[in-house]
């Protein structure tokens, strides 16, 4: 774990390098909107600091920060998905599809998700 990695995007996003979309901040997490989006409403949630994945988050010891990454991903579901409801993604290493490794939450709602996909 490192508080920022200068060849990283995330990282890039969170000290405002690159430019967002950014719909919530605090001092651990930042939701912004994801620049490919895969349904109407598709937010990423990120830590602050750069972990890789949420099992290097959690083994760093910052759970506080894993929390705050559930509870931001989960009250921006509720509110952008409404009673429809709202799918959280968090894609792991190359099996998981995992293309930027700064762990990020996946926040998709605003069309139905089918599963399997396809
Ligand atoms: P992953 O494939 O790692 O689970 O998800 C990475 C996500 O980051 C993708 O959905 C991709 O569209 C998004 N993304 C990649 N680069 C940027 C960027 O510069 N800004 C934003 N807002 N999203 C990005
Ligand atoms: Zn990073």
């Amino acid at each position: 774990m490192s508080a920022s990695d200068t060849n990283c995007i995330f990282c890039k996003l969170v000290g405002g390098e690159i430019p967002a979309t950014v719909v919530h901040r605090d001092d651990r997490v930042i939701a912004v909107v994801d620049v490919n989006p895969q349904a109407p409403v598709h937010l990423l949630v990120l830590p602050l600091e750069h972990h890789g994945t949420l099992g290097e988050l959690i083994a760093a010891g910052r759970t506080d920060v894993a929390l705050a990454l559930l509870r931001t991903a989960t009250a921006l579901g509720d509110e952008r998905g409404g009673p429809a409801g709202f799918r959280l993604v968090v894609n792991t290493g190359a099996d998981g599809g995992q293309t930027v490794g700064h762990v990020h939450v996946h926040v998709l709602a605003g069309r139905p998700m089918h599963w399997p996909p396809g």
